[in-house]
């Protein structure tokens, strides 16, 4: 093949192109335009985490086009970065058709199998003296004829490989292979919350799909030993590890309580049918001061409706009642047991999650399922539960994972 001056003979994939757009481009300007700032600011700090140097990043609506040596980790990196939609490993040239056309042909001969089919598909923003179909038919047409010996077939509908070309201006990027990410929002749009983690599937879905909307988190974890055994602590942390990977260049602080004692008064009280409400709402105590402290919106727990005995909509209201000041939301209120799993297969916390821990021993045999909050109020009477939060706090733990 003839090369015009100023090519390499070896061709590199040099370049990602990064999508992001859904939700954020139908943002009025001034949000659009914040929204993307903070997104390429999260992008940076990613590659900077990894140590993957950059040699340029061009910012365009809808677009951040990335030059860099390492282009297989730079995209699949950058799919966990909340807001991007999908990265491409590309070929960069200039916006000439020639160029275009030779580096089309490049790619598609060292990418192709022999004998598959494939589509150019083209994209383009800005002013050129050709359309998207000049290009992709130009560039169909030199690869069949350039690459005659590799028996290649051009089908439009359903085709082994698509190669896709994306003008943007000056330049062109030429690809394959497109990685998807989760899109929402990016990480710091929103407010930061305070996420109930247990180390279960649901609290950690829960978690992940918060930070999706652009919350950064901070997850509190109450240990209940002697309640429980040592692997619950190990599979919170664990759990708030991999969620972490989502926030690169945010804090990684984790919230410890030493939530034993309390439990163990909670158990002495009557009902004993009450306990897990008892618990639940000095959790909720807890989370709001912490929620205070931290100068966090909200908190988030992973409860579903019906999902424990504990989680009935009659039940969640009762707990509900117990913090004042912060809203408790849920995300998974909707979701049934099969949809949070699949989503925390995605995510990969469900591994980590459904490692053997010992489940509370102080759960009683029938949990109420209709607590009326007057018998709630009542247990607590006796209780000093401002107490209970005041120690709770003073000895809790931070530890960054
Ligand atoms: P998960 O799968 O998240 O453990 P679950 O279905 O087992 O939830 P519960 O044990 O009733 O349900 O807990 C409901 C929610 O309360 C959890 O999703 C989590 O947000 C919070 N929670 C429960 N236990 C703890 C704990 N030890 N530390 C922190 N949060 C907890
Ligand atoms: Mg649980």
């Amino acid at each position: 093949m003839k090369l015009s001056t100023g090519w390499s003979n070896q061709m590199k994939f040099d370049s990602v192109v990064v999508r992001f757009g859904g939700e954020m481009g139908i943002k009025g300007e001034w949000t659009r335009r914040t929204y993307e700032k903070l997104l390429l600011e999260n992008m940076k700090k990613v590659l900077e985490h990894h140590n993957i140097p950059r040699i340029k990043i061009i910012h365009k609506r809808g677009r951040i086009y990335i030059k860099t040596e390492n282009v297989q980790e730079t995209a699949s990196k950058l799919t966990l970065v909340f807001g991007v939609s999908s990265a491409s490993p590309a070929v960069e040239t200039t916006s000439d058709m020639n160029d275009i056309v030779h580096r089309a042909v490049e790619v598609a001969d060292i990418k192709f199998k022999n004998g598959c089919s494939f589509a150019v598909r083209c994209h383009r923003v800005g002013k050129h003296p050709y359309s998207s179909m000049d290009i992709c038919r130009e560039a169909g047409n030199k690869i069949l004829v350039d690459l005659k010996s590799r028996d290649l077939k051009v089908n439009l509908t359903n085709p082994m490989f698509t190669l896709g070309v994306e003008i943007r201006d000056d330049y062109a990027y030429i690809f394959i292979e497109t990685l998807r990410g989760v899109g929402g929002f990016p990480l710091g749009s929103q407010a930061k919350v305070i996420c109930l983690l247990s180390g279960g599937i649901d609290s950690a879905v829960a978690c992940w799909l918060v930070m999706k909307r652009g919350c950064s988190v901070i997850p509190l974890f109450f240990d209940i030993a002697p309640f429980t055994d040592e692997a619950a602590i190990a599979k919170a942390l664990d759990v708030a590890r991999e969620l972490f990977k989502w926030s690169v260049g945010f804090p990684r602080r984790v919230y410890i309580v030493q939530h034993g004692r309390n439990l163990e008064t909670f158990v002495g009280v009557n009902p004993r049918k009450l306990t897990c409400i008892l618990c639940k709402r000095m959790m909720y105590r807890i989370a709001e001061r912490i929620a205070e402290i931290e100068k966090a919106e909200g908190i988030i727990t992973g409860e579903a409706i019906g999902e424990q005995a504990s989680q009935t909509l009659i039940n969640l209201r009762v707990l509900n009642e117990a913090v004042t000041n912060y809203p408790v939301h849920r995300p998974l209120l909707g979701f049934n047991k099969l949809e949070t799993e699949k989503l925390a297969k995605k995510i990969s916390t469900f591994e980590i999650s459904i490692r053997k821990a010992k489940g509370c021993s102080a759960a009683p045999g029938k949990p109420a399922t209709k607590a009326r909050l007057e018998n709630v109020k009542k247990a607590e009477q006796e209780l000093d539960l401002e107490g209970m939060v005041e120690e709770s706090i003073a000895e809790a733990k931070i530890v960054t994972v």
